[in-house]
């Protein structure tokens, strides 16, 4: 048993010891005040038992839920804070329109009573609340803060108890002051519980956490979509991402890697799902060989000693047309690779060339990446320029050439 369920059990001993002495001690008393005090223990029991419930259910796995059962915990939450509500009306009833009347002999033994029991409250709060910290479970601190709040209504009791051995009767409105307790208990259940039911977001903070892991990846362009819900305390997250890759394999490999750092990264991760879609390019860079003219298309590749790279665009212009030396124009050995990766490094998308390199070295990298490899007769740049940016039109009816003017 982990210690979170370990410390969950301890809050159903101790609230159930509570229901234990508050009973006795409203039979012995009269008090309807620490009768109300009593239900509110019993509630608070019933809504740790959920919490365990909830644990054991989500283990279980069955083919005509294939989302899991983590909701049963929710629904029976809300069952519970039905049973709540109920009490607290009953008890409300009695306070108007009852007959209990406190029993003035047994008052100091009911005031030790509570004395007792605030003591215990006390203690096993603070004990909650370090282990909930230790473990780093919301759900116990939360459990230590409501015990501790709890307190409050055990302190209004014993002031109420208090007044009425100086002969005040106020044991009634300390028991609407309780009442006022369960409420909030029940209402606190009824709402965590409806939320859930009802898919509402995961907390902002896990969202920002989930956000933070997948823009981390370099290859991640853009997050398109996060969502997230709770179903009983699993998380479910869904994403729909831009990614930098250009196969499937790849693809999948990197949402693999990025569902596993979300496992890592929260508690409770029940499952993620990823769609990943190639990075959406706005322009598309052409390249061509040149010779020493800078205007004739070069038959060579690795020797040509210019590159020309034009950026052409499915919407607007951004003016780049650009001649680069090729770098590796002196290069031993191996250079066509090392110019195709340098063009690569450029953003290129579409390679001219006169004579066909695609069952080259060089023409199977620039393949590997997605390179379209266009083999053109004209000897002129510009004229093969506009003979693709032609073709392009067919397919993209608004691109336009980032210079038209050079291209005529
Ligand atoms: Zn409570």
């Amino acid at each position: 048993m982990e210690v979170s369920e370990k410390t969950a059990l301890l809050s159903i001993l101790t609230n159930l010891s509570l229901v234990g002495i508050k009973t006795l001690l409203a039979v012995l008393s009269g008090s309807l005040a620490i009768k109300a005090d009593a239900i509110h223990s019993l509630s608070d029991v019933i809504s740790s038992g959920v919490i365990l419930l909830g644990i054991k259910t989500s283990k279980r796995r069955i083919s005509s839920f294939p989302y899991g059962l983590y909701k049963v915990e929710n629904l029976v939450a809300l069952g519970t804070s039905f049973l709540i509500f109920l009490a607290a009306y009953e008890i409300v009833k009695e306070i108007f329109l009852g007959t209990s009347r406190l029993l003035p002999e047994n008052i100091p033994l009911a005031a030790c009573g509570i004395g007792v029991t605030i003591l215990i409250t006390w203690s096993f709060s603070r004990y909650e609340l370090k282990k909930g910290q230790e473990t780093g479970s919301p759900s116990l601190v939360a459990d230590a803060r409501h015990i501790w709040t709890d307190m409050l209504s055990s302190f209004v009791i014993l002031a109420s108890l208090l007044g009425s051995a100086f002969g005040l009767a106020v044991d009634r409105y300390a028991a609407l002051v309780v009442v006022l307790f369960i409420g909030r208990a029940g209402f606190g259940i009824a709402m965590d519980a409806v939320r859930v039911l009802l898919d509402a977001s995961l907390d902002y903070e896990s969202l920002n956490r989930i956000r933070k892991i997948v823009e981390t990846d370099p290859r991640v362009v853009k997050i398109n979509d996060l969502r997230a819900r709770n179903a009983g305390r699993y998380k479910f997250v869904e994403l729909d991402l831009n990614l930098r890759v250009k196969d499937l394999e790849k693809g999948h490999r990197v949402t693999e890697e990025i569902k596993g750092r979300i496992r890592k990264g929260l508690d409770n991760v029940d499952h993620v799902s990823i769609h990943y879609g190639p990075r959406c390019k706005m322009t598309l860079k052409v390249g061509v060989p040149l010779c020493e003219d800078r205007q004739t298309i070069s038959e060579h590749f690795g020797e040509a000693p210019y590159f020309r790279l034009v950026s052409m665009f499915k919407e607007k212009p951004d003016g780049q047309d650009s001649i680069l030396a090729n770098p590796w124009v002196h290069e031993e050995k191996g250079k066509g690779i090392k110019v195709a990766n340098w063009l690569l490094e450029q953003g290129l998308d579409i390679m001219i060339v006169r004579k066909d390199i695609s069952e080259m070295g060089p023409g199977y990298v620039l393949g590997n990446a997605g390179v379209e490899i266009i083999l053109v007769s004209e000897t002129d740049a510009n004229a093969a320029y506009s003979q693709v940016m032609a073709e392009m039109e067919k397919t993209f009816p608004d691109a336009r050439l980032a210079n038209d003017r050079q291209v005529q």
